[in-house]
């Protein structure tokens, strides 16, 4: 065998897309690119309408890395290579790519049919258990080479090896973390693994009595040294344990990571994320001018849902006072609490929720020109199962098919 492919999904049916030998993609479950069709709630969130550098920019940290990958495979050429698949995709107004027929499967089936017709085989219900490692090229001080792949069925030698089983969350849909173990029992360098994508718990308990409260033009960051900049903007969300919506979800991979070394992680939510506390306090002189006597928070629920306003006027010791005899340092408390309001994140959301995976094989392991290893001849590797994760948008999507192109064209 010339190329086997470790997974599946959209990284390793890609890689058989554009691999230029036949190759054979070996998927642990019974029928391959389960993971994808779950995407974007059914209706695949396959891209951002941005170019390659809005797309790296994405992925933070890692962006230098990516860059290749998405310069050869951008996002109008992902949309392009679908099209030529007879998926026609539509931009919504954030940038969000869907297919036309708002249907993953459409883009699965595409996938699984291109790579067929490249020769591709997909054997399912096999799954890898081995990554077989010999001695280089007999060459003294050569690097060890990949000689093929353990496998529940035996033993398969191939020349080369392109690993694209995923990440660790929503193991039931096949990704279970086996790519890690697999790499680290060949020797490369794994960082740990944390949920991403997920929603946040907090320490504080009062967002759970707002629970599936929406607000819309909400903001979360940071609030640690030198976290200034780590602002996402967007809908947050409410919930049971705490917060979610993108920018929640956007931060929850720092946040997962950080709480390995550390019990809780300081945050600033804001509520109006185009308002400054100054601004909010502004305008509350300006109810006290004109409409003194009415409650705070029947004011304030004019600019936030309700029970929002309602608890936030709590919180700043306002429950139920008039605006005229509110004090100035509640005034300047309240304006914090709508702008700035400090809140600690203690977990997030399990594997079985996140949607990505923080972690996996190191970056520096790979060659990011071709996704080729470095120290392990004839393997590459491709998707989640590199250290790479993306913010919401179709972005880490992006990354799979990139990155899984260019393992199939290139790697190993
Ligand atoms: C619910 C949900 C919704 C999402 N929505 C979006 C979205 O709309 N847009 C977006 O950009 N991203 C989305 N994501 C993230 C995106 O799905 C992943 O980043 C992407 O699927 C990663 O692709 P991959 O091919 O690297 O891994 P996977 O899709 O996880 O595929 C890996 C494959 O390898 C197989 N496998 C694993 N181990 C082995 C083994 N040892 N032997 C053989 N086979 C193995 C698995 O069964 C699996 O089929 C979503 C994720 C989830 C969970």
């Amino acid at each position: 065998m010339d190329t086997l492919i470790i997974g599946g999904g959209p990284a390793g049916l890609t890689a058989a897309c554009f691999s230029p030998r036949p190759a054979l993609v070996l998927e642990r479950l019974g029928t391959p690119a389960r993971k994808l069709m779950a995407t974007g709630g059914g209706r695949c969130n396959v891209t951002h309408a941005a170019d390659a550098a809005g797309i790296g920019a994405a992925f933070g940290r890692h962006a230098r890395f990516l860059a290749p990958a998405l310069r050869a495979f951008p996002p109008d050429a992902l949309r392009a290579f679908f099209r030529n698949l007879g998926v026609e995709t539509l931009a919504e107004p954030d940038g969000c790519v869907f297919p036309v027929s708002q249907k993953a499967a459409d883009v699965a089936q595409a996938l699984v049919r291109a790579a067929r017709a490249n020769g591709a085989e997909i054997r399912c219900g096999v799954r890898a258990t081995r990554l077989i490692v010999g001695n280089g090229d007999g060459v003294k001080g050569s690097p060890p080479r990949i000689t093929g792949v353990e496998t529940n069925h035996g033993i398969l030698r191939a020349n080369r090896v392109i690993l694209a089983a995923g990440g660790r969350s929503y193991p039931d849909l096949g990704s279970d973390g086996s790519g890690f173990a697999l790499a680290k029992a060949a020797g490369l360098d794994v960082t740990p693994s944390a949920p991403a994508l997920a929603g946040l718990f907090t320490q504080e308990a009062w967002p759970g009595t707002l629970a599936g409260i929406l607000v819309e033009n909400g903001g979360l960051r940071l609030d640690g040294p030198g976290d200034s900049k780590r602002f996402f903007h967007g809908p947050l969300l409410f919930t049971h344990k705490g917060l979610s919506g993108p920018p929640a979800l956007d931060l929850s991979g720092e946040i997962a990571a950080r709480l390995l070394d550390s019990p809780s992680v300081p945050l600033r939510a804001t509520f109006l994320a185009s308002r400054q506390p100054q601004e909010w306090l502004a305008l509350f002189e300006e109810w006290r001018r004109q409409h003194g006597g009415r409650a705070l928070h029947n004011l304030l629920s004019g600019e936030l849902p309700r029970s929002l306003a309602t608890t936030l006027c709590g919180l700043a010791g306002a429950a139920d006072t008039a605006v005229a005899r509110a004090k100035r340092d509640v005034l300047t408390a309240l304006a914090e609490a709508c702008a700035n309001l400090p809140l600690h994140a203690t977990g997030t959301e399990s594997w079985n929720r996140a949607m990505v995976t923080r972690g996996g094989v190191a970056t520096h392991e790979l060659d990011p020109a071709t996704l080729a290893c470095r120290r392990l001849r004839g393997l590459a590797c491709a998707g989640e199962v590199v250290d790479v994760d993306g913010r919401c948008g179709g972005y880490n999507l992006t990354w799979a098919f990139a990155s899984g192109r260019l393992a199939g064209l290139s790697g190993g």
